[in-house]
């Protein structure tokens, strides 16, 4: 799978699984697990999950999942914003690997700005990082300002990733933050990347999708994977799901693709504030 290099040099695959809203839901236990398991068999490396889904119940799915191939799978969870300062993000971090059931995550984010210093949480992170417990560190829904602002911290600069949304029908972050980050080598993740679903049900889509296999979710994934530096992060329980969103990956949306989503989905035409999820 085509993958992103990170400023510390580790490369990351561009499509792994999303995993809000699992976990909430013991009866979905099972079929959570086994759509996290298809999709690593399928050849996805990479998972994405955070202390708040489920209240730490997600991360405990992930672990089930994972189980027999730690060592080969990216793992991505983030700490709440209440959580997250100098002593409180490594308690919480600590929590998580308990529940993830490994000694260290790959990427470990603020979820998004709360009310404790940036510096607090850069500090925790940095421990965090010099102690083995995570790898790398970034942050989520932060909006350019609030990065450039991130980067004049002490320790600031190795941020190595914003996770933000990012989908045809919410392409705000094209105008500033993008480029800045494309240009400050900070990766992004983008969110919900299929809309939540409602998007796919665009006429336009289809007529695309039908010219690349069908699959309209394909070419939704595929269109966010068209960027440099952005890797995208479906969730999807149902296996059917899981197996369209693969097909992303052999996609190749041309000139006549991109202009018509164009046309369907406007790129932004001024700046306005991140939107989220
Ligand atoms: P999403 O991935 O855009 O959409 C998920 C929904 O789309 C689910 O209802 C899923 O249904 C459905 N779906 C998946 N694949 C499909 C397909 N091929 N065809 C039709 N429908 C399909 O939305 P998301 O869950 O909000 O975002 C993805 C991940 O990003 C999250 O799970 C989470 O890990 C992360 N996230 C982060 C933040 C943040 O603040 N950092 C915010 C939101 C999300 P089934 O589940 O029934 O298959």
């Amino acid at each position: 799978m085509r993958s992103v290099t990170l400023k510390n040099g580790s490369t990351v695959p561009v499509l792994g699984l999303g995993t809000w809203r699992m976990g909430e839901r013991g009866s979905e236990r099972a079929a959570e697990v086994a759509a996290l398991k298809l999709g690593l068999e399928l050849g996805i490396r990479l998972i994405d999950t955070a202390e708040m889904y489920g209240e730490g119940k997600a991360e405990e799915i992930v672990a089930d999942a994972v189980a027999d191939r730690r060592d080969e799978i990216f793992i991505v969870s983030k700490v709440y914003p209440h959580n997250a300062s100098r002593k409180g993000a490594i308690a919480a971090c600590e929590r998580s690997l308990k529940r993830l059931k490994t000694d260290r995550i790959d990427l470990y984010l603020l979820h998004w700005r709360g009310s404790h210093p940036l510096a607090e949480t850069v500090e925790a992170f940095e421990t965090l990082k010099r102690d083995g417990k995570i790898k790398s560190w970034g942050v989520s829904n932060l909006d350019a300002d609030d990065v450039r602002e991130l980067e004049g911290v002490p320790g600031g600069k190795n941020c190595v990733s914003d996770q933000v949304l990012y989908h045809l029908g919410s392409r705000g972050i094209e105008w500033q933050l993008l480029p800045y980050c494309q240009k400050a080598k900070i990766m992004v993740m983008a969110y919900s990347p299929l809309g939540q679903g409602p998007i796919l049900r665009k006429p336009a889509l289809k007529t695309i999708a039908d010219k690349h296999g069908g699959d309209v979710a394909a070419v939704a994934l595929a269109w966010v994977l068209r960027q440099p530096g952005v890797i995208a992060i479906p969730k999807a329980t149902n296996p059917a799901h899981v197996r369209a969103n693969m097909k992303a990956l052999d996609v190749k949306l041309d000139a006549e693709d991109l202009k018509a989503l164009d046309a369907a989905f406007p790129p932004p035409q001024r700046g306005s504030p991140l939107a989220m999820t």
